[in-house]
């Protein structure tokens, strides 16, 4: 069967290079591969025929390495658990916002970090991990992982490049690091991790033989607002689940970066099955379309939303990137990796945990629950829900208090979403 040839970037015309949004309907497919349909099927078959058993000799010596693909060859089309056209084509463009050599796409986030930690993490490893984290990469990094005699090594979002140099130190454990995780801004505090400073001490870390890699879990900002690849990030990470997908209605993730990396966490996702589907990917593709106004929009409610909570006397506190100040030493790493202030924001009402609920429960367009970057605003309580697993001394270590409000702001009109914040505020 003649394979689809990998598309060609960067795509321009007449010199000027063409930008992700104008590819995302187009980037990697022709329409002459399907009889002309405008838009890429859903190819769900689990299976693929072969031409000749030659073929398919060929097509397994490639995909388990057993020969190096000659000149410009391609991995053929085998079994929906290795490769699929939908998911190709949707790798192909997620690509192109972070400027990655290559992307794998998974079932979920969880997937992706986890298959991914399982590629270059072994017995005897250290990671060095920024806290706080996702609840689920908090579980999986704390309490899986050491069973499998991994190391976690935390330091507060926010620290210093000095800081964090001197807890490696303290800690004596500079030639274990395998991998540093870093999730900025981080959940739900949205403190910054200076990338560029990680990056710096990820290259003296590790073992010559295995040197240590720097991971980005890029859910809150990207892949518009933060581009860690460009900062030193040797792997950026997705919840897919999230502003890509869009729509609050898949679970998804992804992995970029080298070629070289991703097809080793590729070779892991064979064998753990834990790629996407095929209809996981087709959603995904349909929902790149309208990535960029979905997330210029949301950002653009979330800045009337801080700005209405931070003048609000019910309100004690905002966490809002859009509202740093130059005096505040975060604000320098904003200006530098961020490009937008994005759309999370948290808040701490005046009180505790009952004048929260109480807000949570009066809200009547903002739906009360966990996930984010859909289209639709949501709200939640991050001491009880997302982060109800970090033991209360450790939350308040890292700052989740209990008056805590975490907002995805969504695509609404800015003005009735005030109404509700307004109203639900009033009823405290
Ligand atoms: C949701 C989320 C994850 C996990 O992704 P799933 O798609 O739910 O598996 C990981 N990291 C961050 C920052 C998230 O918000």
């Amino acid at each position: 069967m003649p394979r689809r040839p990998r598309p060609k970037w960067p795509a321009e015309i007449n010199g000027h290079r063409l930008h992700p949004e104008s590819l995302m309907m187009s980037y990697g497919y022709r329409p002459e591969w399907s009889e002309g349909a405008l838009k890429c099927p859903i190819f769900q078959t689990s299976t693929f025929v072969f031409q000749s058993a030659e073929e398919g000799k060929r097509f397994f010596e490639l995909a388990y390495g057993l020969r190096e693909p000659q000149r410009a060859e391609q991995l053929g089309l085998i079994y929906s658990r290795l490769n699929n056209p939908d998911l190709e084509i949707l790798e192909d463009r997620l690509t192109l916002w972070d400027e990655a050599e290559e992307a794998a796409v998974f079932q979920s986030g969880m997937a992706a970090i986890c298959t991914t930690l399982l590629t270059f993490l072994r017995p005897g490893d250290v990671v060095l991990h920024s806290e706080p984290l996702y609840g689920g990469t908090d579980y999986l990094i704390k309490r899986i992982l050491p069973e499998w005699g991994i190391q976690p090594v935390g330091f507060l979002a926010g620290a210093s490049e000095e800081e964090i140099r001197a807890r490696i130190a303290a800690a004596g454990i500079a030639d274990r690091i395998r991998v540093l995780y870093v999730e900025t801004p981080a959940n739900p505090t949205n403190r910054l991790v200076d990338l560029q400073a990680c990056a710096r001490i990820t290259r003296d870390l590790g073992q010559s033989a295995r040197p240590a890699l720097l991971l980005v879990d890029n859910t809150f900002l990207g892949p518009l607002w933060q581009h860690p690849l460009k900062h030193g990030a040797d792997l950026v990470l997705y919840s897919a689940t999230k502003y890509i997908g869009g729509h609050s209605d898949v679970i998804a993730g992804a992995v970029l970066g080298k070629s070289e990396l991703v097809k080793a966490i590729k070779a892991t996702r064979t064998f753990t099955g834990s790629m996407a589907e095929p209809w996981t990917g087709w959603l995904l593709l349909r929902s790149l379309e309208t990535l960029k106004i979905r997330m210029e929009r949301q950002a653009r409610n979330a800045h009337r939303v801080a700005d209405f909570l931070a003048e609000h006397p019910k309100v004690e506190k905002v966490y809002y990137l859009g509202h740093l100040q130059p005096s505040d030493p975060q604000w320098e790493v904003f200006q530098r990796q961020c490009e937008s202030p994005g759309a999370m924001i948290s808040f701490e009402i005046r009180g505790g945990e009952a004048e929260a609920f109480r807000f949570l429960n009066c809200l009547k367009l903002i739906k009360l629950a966990v996930s984010l970057g859909g289209t639709e605003s949501l709200a939640e309580h991050p001491a009880t829900m997302t982060h109800a697993d970090v033991p209360p001394e450790e939350q308040r270590r890292i700052g989740i208090r209990e008056n805590l409000v975490r907002l995805s702001v969504g695509i609404e009109h800015p003005a009735d979403l005030i109404l509700d914040l307004e109203q639900a505020l009033e009823a405290v």
